[in-house]
């Protein structure tokens, strides 16, 4: 089937209010630069609807690159016609012979935007659906409950069909919800949590922790392929290379064994912190799961969390492990995350990390390193090293061949 438009439908909430405005054009910026390598592309609005012009690009090349952009509720192939009634009718037939498995029931959706078609939308429905029940007996009309619901669009110059209803990521527009920090080790689950974030309209800025020597060179790079893979769903990511040495291995001399992960992690939010303050975001996001390890048990999350004052967003909290794993392979960040490479804090696991610390205890210990521990903190942060991630671009289309 000659698939020479896609039809494009935006979530359900950008249809509302005033932000409609808005959410359209935050889209549209998100369509350009997935579409950037396929020049013959041309995205086009009217009647309330974005229409991709395909321009000759291979559908399947273009479909895949929808998949990168939040706020898309689903899209729809379309075979585009003239306007005379002979033709909107092979097309039909053409758009039926398309399906795989064939239905029993059918209905045509006609909708007339071009009020001066000579045929009304009822007239339509009926020859356009006749020319189908004429070549396939067993084939019967349902209008209320159809296996397969044909639309037929009549636009001034010309008619769409399309029958196939696709989904789209969702949620909302990159950015349309603020900004957020995410806290990304080189684990599975990170890195899903920031792209959830990332559908539900929040920009995010990536933080992480490395304890060079102890952590490896390539330890860093996963992060920074990790973030690349991410920066894919958001043209750039700003990514924070935090150094961590200095305050785990002090943390580790000074703090009671059992406790180190819950000071480890306190101090890793108060750094994440002064970072989201410099750059101006609201939340912070992380990787944690309920239950999943010692540290993200319901009493220690409390006890981590205190440390924060902005919101802590968690995605994943209720989500288990296969559900993460499975969405970590789809957004195509699960083959990174499974290298071998440690990440900081595997290094400095205790023996019995406590899954109950007392909060009592833990702010005793912390007034204990007042001298040295807050101090370290603004170092860390000083020294900071910030990089911004471009995603890898698919090959423009031309150089193909
Ligand atoms: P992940 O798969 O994301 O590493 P995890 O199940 O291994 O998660 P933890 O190691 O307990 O869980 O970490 C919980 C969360 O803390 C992570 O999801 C991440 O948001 C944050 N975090 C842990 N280590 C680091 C790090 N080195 N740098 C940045 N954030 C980290
Ligand atoms: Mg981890």
């Amino acid at each position: 089937m000659n698939k020479d438009i896609i039809l494009l439908r935006l979530g359900e909430l950008t249809l509302k209010g005033r932000n409609r405005h808005r959410f359209e054009t935050q889209v549209q910026q998100q369509l350009k630069r997935v579409l950037q390598p396929f020049p013959s592309v041309t995205i086009r609005h009217e009647y309330g609807r974005v229409y991709l012009d395909l321009g000759g690009s291979e559908y399947a090349a273009v479909a895949r690159q929808l998949d990168k952009v939040f706020g898309l509720h689903s899209y729809s192939p379309a075979i585009r016609c003239g306007l005379r009634l002979e033709e909107i009718q092979t097309s039909v037939r053409e758009a039926f012979a398309e399906i795989q498995v064939k239905p029993r029931t059918f209905k045509i959706s006609a909708r007339r935007v071009n009020k001066k078609f000579p045929y009304d939308t009822y007239e339509l429905n009926r020859l356009l659906g006749g020319t189908l029940l004429e070549q396939h007996e067993d084939l019967q009309v349902d209008v209320h409950n159809p296996e397969l619901d044909i639309r037929v669009e009549i636009r001034e110059q010309e008619a769409l069909v399309f029958s196939e209803v696709v989904p789209g990521p969702g949620g909302f527009p990159l950015g349309s919800n603020g900004k957020a920090m995410l806290m990304l080790s080189g684990g599975i689950d990170s890195p899903v949590a920031g792209w959830l974030a990332m559908r539900k309209g929040l920009r995010v800025q990536a933080v992480h922790f490395h304890s060079f020597p102890y952590t490896s060179e390539r330890a860093k790079l996963k992060v920074i392929d990790l973030t690349r893979t991410l920066a894919g769903y958001a043209g750039k990511i700003t990514l924070h290379m935090v150094p961590f040495t200095d305050i785990q291995t002090r943390l580790k001399q000074e703090c009671r064994d059992n406790l180190l992960i819950t000071m480890m992690r306190r101090a890793m939010f108060r750094i994440t912190e002064q970072l989201a303050a410099r750059q101006e975001a609201l939340a912070i996001v992380t990787g944690e799961s309920l239950g999943q390890v010692a540290s993200q048990t319901l009493p220690s999350m409390h006890v981590i969390g205190a440390a924060a004052t902005l919101p802590l967003i968690r995605p994943l909290i209720t989500l288990d492990k296969a559900e993460i794993t499975a969405m970590a392979e789809r957004i195509g960040t699960y083959p990174i995350s499974i290298l071998p490479y440690e990440d900081c804090c595997t290094l400095f696991v205790p023996k019995s990390p406590s899954t109950n610390p007392n909060i009592h205890a833990v702010e005793r210990q912390e007034r204990y390193m007042e001298e040295w521990l807050p101090e370290a903190i603004r170092t860390a942060v000083e020294q900071t090293e910030t990089m911004y991630i471009v995603p890898e671009q698919p090959e423009k289309e031309d150089s193909l061949f």
